[in-house]
């Protein structure tokens, strides 16, 4: 095994010549093999070959060279199939050299339909789906739409440009973004749409449906089998014409891509936080320089780092100041909790219940947020004090008394949120035995629910959370009823804030504003800030006024005051002034270093080792190690070390050559993230 990149040339091997065969392993590079007789083949061909005393299939990636003609072993076959086409190659080695992960690691993201490249005979069938039609006329666009269409049409025409689209919830992006589309479409070429949660997008897609006349093929964990198998195919061969997908949708074998969109470019879940960890929005930035093709980067808050690009020239911004067809952006108020208390065991001050009351009774809709799953977040004795935490992880176990659709089986379940351990509520405290002793502290959406029903008992109400909702059809049912106004309340967690089009929507209550400041991260203002922000813009879409409410202890808090002020401009220039002061990303760089293992005595050994050689430098610092926040997660202690440099220095290879000089022992790992948003 050794590395060699994706090659240009589009050579030709002949029976006899050596080739570097990439697996997808997770930790291989390429490996050497033969051209066997009678064989031609070519880069990027799907090839089966000998491993071992098994069998695997990878893909030609150039001319090989390190071992000797007669100790590799031939190709068994070339498989029958598209091969993998060049910016798809060249993408792959460039994520494993960003990220550090093995080349095979990142194959292995693009070669996840096993069946799709090597079917069996019953397989081989793809269902025709109908397509996209560009001719169908689009909305009649406003000016400042109509703009922005051209400006992203002519994109469509070049080559390599980053756009980003910038516009108030309801401003009309999507349909903007929609020409842009049907330009690629008129060319023949193939469009990725990358949205942040797309098992929530059903009314995305029906609109994509109603402009194009068929639906898109779409890409995320919830497909079936045969799903997965058609669209990978597909796409391969230039059929599929439109995917939305989530973030492994970037590593599709798009045989003629023609343009990227990542809408909600801000969204902290385009961050893979496992396996490869890397960053979709700004791997589609690296795609789409590959393809030589424009990318649109959509967002009514936009990411500081996609503004600071902005502002650098290195991205171009079109932007929509305003909401269509005259809707106003919803008011904002804070609700000063020092001065509102709310009664024990409840979490609605006067004000925001006075609001609800008065959307209800002129038969409008309200939502009210809180960003956490479940009943409540820490159950402890009230005889002895002792929290239930999980045995796994250094976490609270978070209660919960629902079932599946809100439908209140009162049995009570204890989960850990980080490991998925689930225990019943214990009969006794483990610590002091005292019999039903446990007291709840704190709300989740369902105990949030329960007092809902307590003081609008006429409410029709709905929870969405993760828990409520278990797949595409059951949240597009949800958004329908809603629609439909067949809820009069809606209780959720932050997926409710995601892209929903609510035009009876008059009221947004914030139950706990401050809960995402509470971490105190490098982005955890400008996080809030884009999520209280996103949840309040889906207030008054329509004809209606819309008003969000901000329950917080923090009244004067710089996020506050920002939300209220509507000055979002001058929020951010304070951010990014802050963040060039510390040298912090995007104007220095940051990479994480988690060693972690079973026993903390040996994980506490490497990272001493680890800093023994730490790499040192004018503009390089390392800080660690220290136990993480989540010092034991499914059972592995864990350190962190942060690697902090100057912009200039290259740190992968400060990495490399920092970790080249360690062997962990095969019980621990060592996980690098190159741009940490997690900090946990
Ligand atoms: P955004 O993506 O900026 O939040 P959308 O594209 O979802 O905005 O538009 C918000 C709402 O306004 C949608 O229901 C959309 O169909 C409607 N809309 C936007 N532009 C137009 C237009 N030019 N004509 C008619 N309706 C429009
Ligand atoms: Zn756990």
């Amino acid at each position: 095994m050794h590395t060699a990149t994706a090659n240009c040339q589009a050579a030709e091997f002949l029976p006899g010549d050596r080739l570097a065969v990439l697996l997808p392993l997770p930790l291989a590079g390429v490996y050497d093999y033969l051209v066997g007789n009678g064989q031609r083949l070519a880069a990027g061909d799907f090839v089966r070959v000998q491993l071992g005393r098994g069998q695997a299939i990878g893909v030609v990636w150039s001319a090989g060279g390190t071992i000797e003609a007669d100790k590799c072993r031939p190709v068994i076959e070339r498989l029958d199939q598209v091969p993998l086409p060049l910016p798809s190659r060249r993408f792959i080695d460039w994520v494993a050299a960003y990220t550090l992960a093995a080349p095979g690691a990142v194959l292995r993201m693009a070669m996840s339909v096993r069946s799709a490249i090597d079917p069996k005979p019953r397989q081989r069938r793809a269902a025709p789906c109908p397509l996209p039609d560009w001719r169908r006329p689009g909305l009649a666009l406003s000016a400042d739409q109509a703009v922005a269409a051209a400006a992203l049409r002519r994109a469509v025409g070049g080559g390599f440009t980053v756009t980003l689209l910038e516009g108030v919830t309801g401003s009309g992006k999507t349909e903007v973004y929609f020409e842009a589309v049907a330009e690629v479409l008129a060319r023949g070429r193939q469009v990725l749409v990358l949205l942040p949660e797309i098992s929530l997008s059903a009314q995305w897609l029906a609109r994509f449906a109603a402009r194009f006349g068929a639906p898109p093929r779409e890409w995320h964990s919830d497909l079936t089998d045969k799903a997965r198998r058609d669209t990978w195919r597909a796409v391969a061969e230039g059929a599929a014409k439109v995917v939305v997908g989530a973030r492994s949708a970037l590593f599709l074998p798009f045989r003629d891509l023609g343009l990227i969109v990542v809408d909600e470019e801000h969204d902290a879940s385009f961050k893979q936080e496992d396996g490869v960890i890397y960053h979709a929005r700004d791997m589609a930035v690296v795609r789409a320089r590959l393809g030589a093709i424009p990318i649109a980067l959509v967002s009514a808050t936009p990411s500081l780092e996609t503004r600071t690009n902005v502002e650098a020239g290195r991205y171009r911004r079109l932007h929509l100041p305003t909401r269509h067809g005259g809707a106003k952006l919803p008011s904002l108020q804070l609700i000063d909790m020092r001065r509102h208390g709310t009664a024990r065991q409840s979490w609605l001050s006067q004000p925001l219940i006075d609001a609800l009351t008065d959307a209800l009774a002129a038969g409008e809709q309200a939502m009210l947020f809180l960003n956490r799953r479940g009943y409540a977040p820490l159950t402890l004795c009230r005889a002895c004090g002792h929290r239930l935490k999980c045995p796994h992880c250094t976490a609270w176990l978070v209660s919960h008394r629902s079932g599946p659709l809100g439908g209140g089986s009162a049995t009570e379940r204890l989960r850990c949120h980080h490991c998925g351990y689930s225990s019943p509520l214990p009969a006794a405290c483990p610590e002091c035995r005292a019999a039903d002793s446990f007291a709840a502290c704190g709300p989740g959406v369902e105990r949030l629910a329960e007092e809902v029903a307590a003081r609008f008992p006429d409410a029709r109400t709905a929870v969405m959370t993760s828990d409520t909702i278990s797949g595409p059809r059951a949240a597009a049912d949800l958004v329908d009823r809603m629609v439909r106004h067949e809820i009069d309340l809606l209780i959720g967690t932050q997926i409710v804030a995601k892209g929903h089009h609510f035009p009876l929507l008059t009221v947004v209550g914030v139950v706990d504003a401050d809960l995402g400041l509470a971490g105190g991260d490098l982005r955890a203002a400008e996080r809030t800030y884009q999520l209280l922000w996103q949840v309040a813009g889906r207030a008054g879409r329509a004809a209606h006024a819309g008003h969000a409410l901000l329950q917080t202890y923090q009244p004067e808090d710089k996020v506050m005051e920002a939300l209220v002020s509507g000055d979002a401009d001058r929020f951010f220039a304070a951010e990014t002034e802050d963040r060039r002061a510390a040298g912090m990303p995007p104007f220095g760089r940051l990479a994480a270093l988690i060693v972690s293992g079973p026993e903390a005595t040996a994980v506490d050994r490497l990272a001493a080792e680890l800093a023994r050689r730490a790499p040192r430098g004018a503009d390089i610092e390392v800080f660690g190690p220290v136990a993480a926040p989540l010092a034991v997660l499914r059972g592995r202690h864990r350190r962190r070390f942060l690697l902090k440099t100057a912009r200039t220095v290259p740190v992968q290879s400060v990495l490399r050559r920092w970790l080249d000089q360690i062997r962990p022992p095969s019980s621990l790992r060592l996980q690098v993230d190159i741009d940490p948003y997690s900090f946990l």
